[in-house]
């Protein structure tokens, strides 16, 4: 049912053993999975899990398509993609680890953030929008749970499970329906094909976020 031999030639290079993974606390539990902290070759990293009850077809395309996107994306406001276990049923990724949280916890606990803060973080995260649109990849999912900090404030994109590669035009390319219904683009409601605009879009969601 798992299908992984044919995932298992895709990540040849980056497939991290089970057993060379130590978990030590849970921090996040979503749909898709559970995001623990733990530990691999002496480095403090996040685990992203499949919940072994959901292995599903769409959800391994889902898992298939974050770790081959990823895989190929090196870049400093980026969450740092450092392989996977592709061994059912233990399916996960393993990422740098970003103690700094989520933007999204901030922003709560400041209620709004002066303009200086908030230039600080768009700018960051127009960095990653770049280089992402320059490899090719449409991220479709901005929003400040997925937008992380590391240990020194900096701007660490996440959660690429619905990043789409090879699309090439600012509006079109990508068809399907995804991302968060208040985040959206007009074109994406509408159903009438996106490109990388949408991301820009999404950008200035959470910028408006953060201001007010
Ligand atoms: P989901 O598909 O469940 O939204 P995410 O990749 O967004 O998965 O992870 C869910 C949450 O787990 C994030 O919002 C964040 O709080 C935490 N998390 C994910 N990756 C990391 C990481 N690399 N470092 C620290 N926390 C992380
Ligand atoms: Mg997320």
């Amino acid at each position: 049912m798992y299908m992984m031999d044919e995932n298992r030639i895709f990540y040849q290079n980056n497939e991290i053993p089970f057993d060379q993974l130590q978990y030590d606390r849970k921090l996040s539990e979503g749909g898709y999975g559970i995001v623990y902290r733990g530990r691999w070759k002496y480095t403090t990293v996040a685990i992203k899990e499949i919940k072994k009850e959901i292995i599903e077809q769409d959800k391994l395309e889902e898992f298939k398509n974050e770790c081959a996107v990823m895989e190929v994306i090196r870049h400093p406001n980026i969450v740092l993609f450092l392989g996977a276990c592709t061994k059912a049923p233990n399916l996960c990724i393993v990422l740098e680890y970003c103690s700094g949280g989520e933007l999204f916890f901030h922003l709560s606990r400041f209620r709004k953030f002066p303009e200086h803060v908030a230039r600080f973080y768009a700018a960051e995260l127009a960095l990653a929008i770049e280089f992402l649109h320059g490899q090719g990849v449409i991220y479709r999912d901005m929003k400040p749970e997925n937008v992380l900090l590391d240990s020194e404030g900096h701007v660490k994109l996440g959660d690429f499970g619905l990043a789409k590669d090879n699309i090439w035009d600012p509006c079109q390319g990508a068809k399907s329906i995804c991302g968060t219904p208040e985040y959206m683009a007009p074109e994406v409601l509408n159903k009438v094909g996106h490109g990388h605009s949408v991301d820009w879009w999404g950008l200035g969601m959470i910028l408006y976020e953060m201001l007010t």
